[in-house]
């Protein structure tokens, strides 16, 4: 089976609402006037519109894009934390795999985290979805729809923040990853400065995007900044270690000039030691990385648990005495499973009962 550079196979995946480009989209609704055209597009992208919504539209056109151009998206449960300020989406995808997003309010942006593939590959021990393996990518518009529809939820309350902090490794996507970037900021109109890319530390990703245009934001899942620990807890460091990725990282700040940073979950005796920090803090300082630190989430097939927040402090109070520089991030979401860490699209929840 082959898959074009949006991320459709050709065999048996539809076009979806958000997988073309502008002309693209033109293209498909061959036919209709270039005005009606325009109006539908700003209206799906730029207001989040449902075609119901599209009342300046033609019933006719509105129809033929619900049959020719459907939604990718089927929500199936949405829950709700921090009194309202996290929502979080469980999204079934047209060929019944699921995948999760997450809206977040804070007092000064509202973020939305959204996922890059339906599952993920890279098998981190401690992290829902390495647990449960790898579905396939996500399509430029399974990507792009997740910013539209939590955007539309959202108002009006502006969507400042993109994180692809979700389900998978966008740089094991890179092509459809990227496309939706240059969507997300060309076509939603979010600043490429308010769009930030995770990665476990996937090196030829990192040395693509020092290549790009868009001055996006990079993070490192980091976690360990020995190999043989690292090794254990982020398995994709056998392939690429830290010396490869520390030039990496180096060669994308030379190129990009742009803050990197650093996550680090905090697990209880296994990468909280005094000597851990030390680690950490001459790396950081290196590179100039911001340390992000939150102490582990709770997964089910992980049994340490976060170091407790007295000891994150200490470890952040002993990375700041060494001139590194050091946040402790709140959690969000814990108790819906949102959190970083905790989206695993509980498929035994959703699933239709099975016949004996
Ligand atoms: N694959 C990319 C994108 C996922 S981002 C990456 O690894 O960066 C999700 C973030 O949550 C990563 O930093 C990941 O390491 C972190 N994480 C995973 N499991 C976690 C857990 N149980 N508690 C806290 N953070 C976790």
């Amino acid at each position: 089976m082959t898959v074009d550079a949006a991320g459709r196979s050709h065999r048996d995946a539809p076009v979806l609402r958000f997988d073309p480009t502008r002309d693209e989209f033109a293209a498909l609704l061959d036919g209709e006037p270039r005005y009606r055209l325009d109006q539908a597009w700003t209206g799906l992208h730029e207001r989040g519109d449902e075609t119901d919504d599209l009342t300046n539209l033609p019933k006719a056109l509105r129809a033929r894009i619900d049959a020719e151009l459907p939604l990718g998206l089927s929500p199936e449960e949405e829950s709700v934390s921090d009194n309202g300020e996290t929502v979080k989406w469980l999204w079934r995808l047209h060929d019944g795999h699921h995948i999760e997003t997450v809206l977040m309010h804070y007092e000064d942006r509202t973020t939305v985290c959204v996922s890059s593939q339906a599952g993920c590959a890279m098998a981190c021990g401690f992290c829902a979805t390495g647990q449960s393996g790898f579905d396939r990518h996500l399509s430029v518009g399974e990507i792009v729809e997740q910013v539209v529809r939590a955007r539309r939820t959202s108002a009006p309350r502006r969507v400042s923040n993109i994180v692809f902090m979700g389900m998978g490794e966008p740089f094991a996507n890179y092509d459809r990853t990227w496309a939706a970037v240059e969507r997300i900021n060309h076509d939603l109109g979010i600043g490429a400065r308010h769009i930030t890319i995770s990665t476990v530390g996937v090196v030829p990703g990192i040395d693509r995007l020092a290549r790009e245009d868009l001055p996006v934001n990079l993070a490192v899942s980091l976690h360990s900044a020995n190999d043989e620990d690292r090794n254990a807890l982020v398995p994709i460091n056998q392939r690429y270690p830290l010396a490869m990725l520390e030039e990496s990282c180096a060669r994308y700040l030379d190129a990009k000039n742009r803050r990197l940073s650093f996550e680090w979950a905090l697990i209880d005796g296994v990468n909280d030691r005094a000597s851990d920090a030390d680690e950490l803090a001459i790396l950081a300082r290196r590179l100039r990385a911001h340390i992000n630190l939150i102490p582990l989430n709770p997964t089910p097939g992980y049994l340490t648990r976060g170091t407790p927040m007295d000891r994150v402090h200490e470890f952040r109070d002993r990375l700041t005495s060494m001139g590194a520089n050091a946040t402790v991030r709140r959690t969000r979401g814990t108790d819906i499973d949102a959190a970083c860490g905790q989206l695993r699209a509980s498929r035994q929840l959703v699933d239709p009962p099975r016949r004996r």
